[in-house]
């Protein structure tokens, strides 16, 4: 089992999650950890996950 360790940023009083393996940030705490864990897995970026990532 992988420990996932998602950053978690405060940005004018919002939370987001951000992918430690590659970066990209995420209003969704679930979505980041699942970026997370593909990244770490496969080392690369699924697509369908990171169209969900946002610039903040
Ligand atoms: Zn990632």
């Amino acid at each position: 089992m992988i420990l996932q360790m998602v950053k978690e940023i405060k940005r004018s009083g919002k939370k987001y999650f951000e992918c430690e393996a590659c970066n990209f940030v995420y209003k969704d705490k679930k979505i980041a950890e699942e970026c997370e864990a593909y990244c770490k897995k496969h080392y690369a970026c699924s697509i369908e996950i990171t169209k969900h990532a946002i610039k903040i």
